[in-house]
């Protein structure tokens, strides 16, 4: 039977791509998403992928949005962390609001939507959690002090969940993007991506489809012994471990 794989934003961008390559390698994917239900459908009339809309930023929501997800689909086996907002604005300008709202939806979403899940892998002895960070998390970025919190935050506790459960053949790992070509990066002013992409040594922005497939070797049976890492993927911008 195809293991189970739940992608959060899984309809757009990085996480459209996750979810079509674990298609492709055999999993049965379901898609979360959070409010824009034009691309949703077209996602799920283009690819046949099951969509399923909750917040990621709400406990609730997300316990009986991954609940509809066992019961319709199968329990989840692959979860990918993916859904994410960016708020920028330098510290001494930003609003305590757009501080809340990316630490709600980039970090309160990984307990939101593991916790109420990981007592049913620990129960079946096998699981993937995969949570995407950014480069920016790992070095800081001005503008982004809100969005580097969060994604940095992700790592530690990625490390201290991939400890809770490592007797439990549940991985969880971390993959930490550089700057990739999707409608996040596009909202970017022309002449702050030029200079983004003159400072990445390989020459050019990333491909989501390279994130996925980073994801999807991550999911796999055969890496049941690296948990707790960080694939950095991003060009060589910022060389990490
Ligand atoms: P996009 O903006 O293209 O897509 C974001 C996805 O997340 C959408 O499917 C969106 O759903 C979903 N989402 C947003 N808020 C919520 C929410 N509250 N609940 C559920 N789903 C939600 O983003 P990217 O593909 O660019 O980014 C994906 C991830 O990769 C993010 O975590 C981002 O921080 C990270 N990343 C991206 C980089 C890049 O260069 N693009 C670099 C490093 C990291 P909807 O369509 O309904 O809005």
């Amino acid at each position: 039977m195809a293991k189970v794989a739940l992608v959060t934003g899984g309809t757009r961008g990085i996480g459209r791509a996750i979810s079509l390559e674990l298609k492709k390698r055999g999993y049965r994917v379901a898609a979360n998403y959070g409010g824009n239900d034009e691309a949703a459908q077209k996602f799920q009339a283009e690819t046949g992928i099951p969509i399923f809309k909750w917040d990621v930023g709400d406990y609730d929501a997300s316990v009986a949005g991954l609940k509809q997800v066992e019961t319709q689909v199968g329990p989840i086996a692959v979860l990918v962390n993916n859904a994410g907002i960016t708020r920028d604005a330098v510290l001494h300008r930003m609003t305590p609001q757009q501080w809340r709202d990316v630490i709600r939806i980039d970090l309160d979403s990984l307990f939101n939507n593991i916790q109420p899940i990981i007592n049913g892998m620990r129960d079946r002895g096998f699981g993937r959690i995969i949570n995407i960070s950014s480069v920016n998390g790992q070095k800081g970025q001005i503008g982004q002090s809100n969005y580097a919190a969060a994604k940095a935050g992700i790592i530690g506790f990625s490390r201290t969940i991939a400890a809770e459960n490592a007797k439990k053949g549940i991985t969880v790992n971390v993959v930490a993007p550089g700057y990739i070509n999707t409608e996040m990066v596009q909202a970017v002013p022309e002449k702050v991506l030029e200079s983004i992409i003159a400072q990445i040594p390989i020459g050019r922005l990333g491909k989501a489809e390279e994130i996925a497939k980073c994801v999807a070797f991550l999911a796999s049976d055969d890496t049941g012994f690296i948990t707790g890492s960080t694939i950095s993927a991003n060009g060589g911008q910022y060389f990490v471990g």
